[in-house]
């Protein structure tokens, strides 16, 4: 392979769910609900599909989507966006985040980002030949200290990355925070590309948009999906928002990636953004009562849990069991609990404090996580 790959190897999300496949476990790892979202968007869906809506949407996205991107974000944070040149249809954040980063960031440029890295992050800096600089956010709270924000950075610095709700710990980015970030990138005129895809999963914390902040509309490229707010991760319809010139970059890559993303899953989504605001809110009632739920099991079995404000993921650390490697931990959990979960450190370029953390998703039926800490019990 490319030295572009070098040192990147298998995604540790593919790595663990086809462990869980084979070994029949309980999978708590890769974050993907195991219930469909609402029928209604399925049904819009279908619609298309048999509606003749099957050959290329424009490359920017379909018009309704647009349109119901600009509506959600004027309808939930007060941001108005032109759906023609301020919003753009992408096959998930995922591409999102990469034709972002390759339409931004030049070689021997400098991101800083939040460690722990979602993974895909790291993997895009290095194929764009950049540089990540950390700002890390450490356990127990994770909160961001804005003098190592400020540390790092540099005259090579381009751009902020950041993810609020943060996967895999769970925080979100106070007001506080997010304005010492919003007045660095001011300082020193950096871009921020503002990954919100959990946007809708705060469990009593305000989500605070890094673009509503003084100066930052002009400067911020936000990230989102429709894969977790709707429960539809398999579809990836994700999109970007911000000014004309930062969404002309991320498409100026994406042309040449995947030139447009799949049509009859895009009106589908548009009605889903529309639903009321009793959709919302269940979705959140529905997830905070599984965290609870996960968090106090895990527990009750002894580990050190940190408790989430956001995201369907719960971190823990897991040296009060006796253990303190997370990745043979969750390499061994399969034949010894029937369980699956995600280590931490391979998210980490800080090892040491990454090693003992594993991430257990909480977005998954009662009865399962039910089952999965019975099966657990049997750990210590
Ligand atoms: N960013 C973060 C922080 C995520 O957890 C995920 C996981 N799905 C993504 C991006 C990717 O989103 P999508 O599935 O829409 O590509
Ligand atoms: N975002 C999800 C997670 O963190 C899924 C990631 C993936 O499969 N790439 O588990």
């Amino acid at each position: 392979h490319s030295a572009r790959l070098d040192g990147l190897g298998t995604t540790i999300f593919a790595e663990m769910s086809a462990l869980a496949l084979r070994t029949g476990s309980v999978n708590l790892g890769q974050g993907f609900p195991d219930t469909d979202g609402p029928g209604a968007v399925i049904e819009a869906a279908v619609e298309a599909l048999r509606g003749g809506r099957n050959q290329y949407a424009p490359g920017t996205g379909v018009p309704e989507l647009r349109a119901a991107v600009a509506e959600h974000q004027r309808r939930w944070y007060g941001i108005e966006l032109d759906p023609d040149t301020e919003v753009a249809v992408t096959t998930g954040a995922t591409e999102a985040i990469a034709a972002a980063l390759l339409g931004l960031v030049d070689p021997g440029d400098e991101v800083i980002a939040l460690e722990p890295y979602y993974d895909s992050y790291v993997a895009v800096i290095q194929m764009a030949g950049g540089a990540r600089r950390p700002v890390t956010l450490r356990p127990p709270d994770f909160r961001l200290s804005v003098d190592e924000l400020r540390a790092a950075v540099t005259p090579r610095t381009t751009a902020i990355l950041l993810n609020t709700p943060h996967n895999p710990t769970g925080a979100v980015l106070t007001r506080e925070e997010l304005e010492a970030v919003a007045a660095v990138a001011r300082e020193h005129d950096l871009v921020v590309i503002s990954d919100e895809v959990y946007e809708h999963l705060t469990f009593d914390v305000p989500h605070v948009p890094v673009a509503t902040l003084p100066g930052m509309a002009e400067r911020t490229l936000t990230i989102s999906s429709g894969g977790k707010t709707f429960s539809f991760t398999g579809w990836k319809v994700g999109w970007a928002t911000g000014p004309a010139s930062l969404v002309q970059a991320m498409l100026g890559a994406k042309q040449f990636m995947t030139y447009t993303s799949g049509s009859p899953l895009q009106p589908a989504i548009a009605l889903a953004l529309g639903l009321d605001d009793d959709y919302y809110a269940s979705f959140t009632q529905r997830m905070r009562s599984q965290r609870d739920q996960l968090c106090d099991g895990l527990a009750a079995l002894g580990l050190e849990v940190f408790v989430p404000d956001g995201t369907y993921f719960v971190t823990t650390d897991i040296r009060p069991l006796g253990f303190d490697d997370g990745l043979d931990f969750c390499r061994g959990l399969p034949e010894r609990a029937g369980v699956v979960a995600i280590p931490h450190q391979v998210f980490w370029d800080d090892k040491e404090t990454g090693r003992p953390l594993v991430r257990w998703a909480f977005c998954k039926r009662p009865e399962v996580i039910s089952e999965a800490l019975d099966r657990l019990s049997t750990i210590r």
